[in-house]
This record gives structure tokens, C-alpha cells and sequence, in this order.
């Protein structure tokens, strides 16, 4: 399941990542967005690119083998072994 991290020492409470969200996967709970149903998440990374202090991570988590030339450190969890 793709993982979504959102760091809330980070977070200034501005509900971006929560409004561009069309799959409600992040929700707003007390003054901070959090992440409730990761398994609706279609890896568009428009929450990460959208939070002005970078408190949102997207991990995509796709079990397929991949290229080496894509950023391995980025997709730790795509990278399947052999
Ligand atoms: S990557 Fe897209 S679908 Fe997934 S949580 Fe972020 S905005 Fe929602
Ligand atoms: S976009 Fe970033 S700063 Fe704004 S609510 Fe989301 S995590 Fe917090």
C-alpha cells in the first residue's frame, strides 16, 4: 500500500494538502491533516507539491521492477529483489 507521511512540526495548519486531495485520502481532525485511507491514494503527489513547507511525503508503492536509473531513494518500497 503506498504511504503517506505528513509531518505535523512541520505543518502551519494552511489545508492544502487537505484541498487538493480529490480522493480523501487526507482528512482535517483537529487542526491538522491527517492521513485516514491510504489505499484510495492514486500517487498524483499534488498533496506533496502542494504543501509549502514540505511536510507531506508521498511513497509510492508499486511492486514492480523499476529501472535502475529511477531515484531508488525516493521509491524505497517499489524496488522489488533480483
Ligand atoms: S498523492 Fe494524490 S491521491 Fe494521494 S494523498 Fe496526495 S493528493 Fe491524495
Ligand atoms: S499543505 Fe503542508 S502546511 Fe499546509 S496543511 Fe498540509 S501539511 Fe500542513
Amino acid at each position: 500500500m503506498h504511504v503517506i507521511t505528513i509531518d505535523h512540526d512541520l505543518c502551519n495548519s494552511c489545508k492544502r494538502c487537505y484541498k487538493a486531495c480529490f480522493n480523501d485520502v487526507i482528512v482535517w481532525e483537529e487542526e491538522f491533516p491527517q492521513v485516514r485511507y491510504p489505499q484510495e491514494c492514486a500517487t498524483c503527489n499534488w498533496c506533496e507539491l502542494s504543501c509549502p513547507d514540505g511536510a507531506v511525503k508521498v511513497i509510492p508503492h508499486n511492486p514492480v521492477r523499476i529501472p535502475e536509473p529511477y531515484p531508488r531513494s525516493f521509491y524505497p518500497l517499489s524496488y522489488v529483489a533480483g
